[in-house]
C-alpha cells in the first residue's frame, strides 16, 4: 500500500494508524476529522504524517486503503463526498460497530471495493491520546462481505488485520448486528440505565453515588462511554438492541417473580444456572 487515510482520527482510528505504524507500515499516514482538535494531536503524537479538515484535499493523498472511523451515523455522508476524491482503486473498510443495512448503503455509494468490518476491541475512552497500537492483538474481527464485495479488496483488509494481530472471522452484516446488539450493545444499554437508576431513586437527603463499591463501578465502567457513539449504534441497530432489552426484561421480570414469590429453590437454580454458565467464558 502506498498511503492510507484514517478517516475520524479518535481513539479507533488514532489505534488503527499506530498499529499499523508498529507493524512496519512505511508508506504515508493521513488523517481526516471534522475536529482540527483531532487532527492537531493527532499530529503532535506522531499518529498521522499528515492531517485535514477538509475532505476535498485528500484528492492529492494517492489513497490505496480509506479506514472510516468516525461516528456509524456519518458513514454514508463521508463516502458520498469520499467517493468524489478518490481513486477507484481505492479499498475502503470501516471500523464500525453497526453493519446491517448500512454496509449495503454504503456498497451503493462506493461499490465493490468497500469491505464491511468491526473490531472487537475497545476501551470507554475516546480521543487519540487514549489510542493504543497494540489494542487489535489477540481480537476477533469481524468482516462483513456480501455477494458483492470484490474479492481482492476482502483479501487486503483480511490481511491488514491478521498483520496487526487480529483474528478474522466472517459474518453476513444481518448476523453481525443481532450477535453485538445483544452481547455488546445490550451490555451498554443496561450499563447506562443502571446509573440512571441510582440518579432516579437517590432522594435530597440520600446521594447514592457516593455509597457505590467495586460491583457497581466494574459494572457500570462501559456507561462512561462516549454519548455520540452510543447514541449512533443505538439508533443503527435499532430493532436488533430492542429485541434484546426486551429479553433483557423478560430475564428481570423473571428474576422479580422469584424474588416476590420468595421461590428459594427456584431463585437458587436461576442463579446457579447464570453463574456455570458465565464461568465457562473466562
Ligand atoms: P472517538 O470519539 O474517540 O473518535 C471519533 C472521531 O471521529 C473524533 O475525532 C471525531 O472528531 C471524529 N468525527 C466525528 N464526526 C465526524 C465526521 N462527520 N467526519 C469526520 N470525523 C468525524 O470514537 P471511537 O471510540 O474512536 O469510535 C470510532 C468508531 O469506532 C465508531 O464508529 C465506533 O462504533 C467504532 N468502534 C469503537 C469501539 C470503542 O471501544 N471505542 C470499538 C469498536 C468499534
Amino acid at each position: 500500500m502506498e498511503s492510507v487515510l484514517v478517516v475520524g482520527v479518535g481513539f479507533m482510528g488514532g489505534s488503527f494508524a499506530k498499529a499499523l505504524r508498529k507493524h512496519g507500515f512505511k508508506g504515508k499516514i493521513y488523517g481526516y476529522d471534522i475536529n482540527p482538535e483531532s487532527i492537531a494531536k493527532a499530529k503532535t503524537l506522531g499518529v498521522i504524517d499528515e492531517g485535514t479538515t477538509n475532505l476535498p484535499e485528500v484528492k492529492d493523498f494517492n489513497l490505496s486503503l480509506v479506514m472510516l472511523s468516525s461516528p456509524v451515523r456519518t458513514f454514508e455522508g463521508i463516502a458520498r463526498e469520499l467517493k468524489k476524491y478518490i481513486s477507484s482503486e481505492a479499498v475502503v473498510t470501516d471500523q464500525g460497530s453497526v453493519k446491517g443495512e448500512l454496509v449495503y448503503r454504503l456498497e451503493e455509494i462506493l461499490g465493490s471495493r468497500y469491505v464491511g468490518g468491526h473490531p472487537i476491541a475497545g476501551t470507554e475512552r475516546s480521543g487519540v491520546e487514549h489510542s493504543i497500537a497494540e489494542l487489535y492483538e489477540g481480537k476477533k474481527v469481524i468482516l462483513t462481505p456480501t455477494e458483492r464485495t470484490d474479492v481482492k479488496a476482502l483479501g487486503l483488509v483480511r490481511e491488514i488485520w491478521e498483520e496487526l494481530g487480529g483474528e478474522v472471522e466472517y459474518m453476513t452484516p444481518e448476523l453481525h448486528d443481532y450477535v453485538f446488539g445483544i452481547v455488546s450493545h445490550l451490555p451498554h444499554a443496561v450499563a447506562f440505565a443502571l446509573v440512571d437508576t441510582l440518579i432516579k431513586l437517590s432522594k435530597p437527603d440520600v446521594d447514592l453515588f457516593k455509597y457505590p463499591g467495586g460491583g457497581f463501578k466494574d459494572f457500570t465502567r462501559i456507561a462512561k462511554s462516549d454519548p455520540v457513539m452510543w447514541r449512533d449504534i443505538f439508533l443503527a441497530n435499532k430493532e436488533n438492541v430492542l429485541l434484546a432489552i426486551e429479553g433483557f426484561i423478560n430475564s428481570l421480570r423473571e428474576l422479580e417473580r422469584l424474588i416476590r414469590g420468595e421461590k428459594e429453590e427456584e431463585l437458587t437454580e436461576f442463579l446457579r444456572e447464570v453463574k456455570t454458565k458465565r464461568m465457562e467464558i473466562d
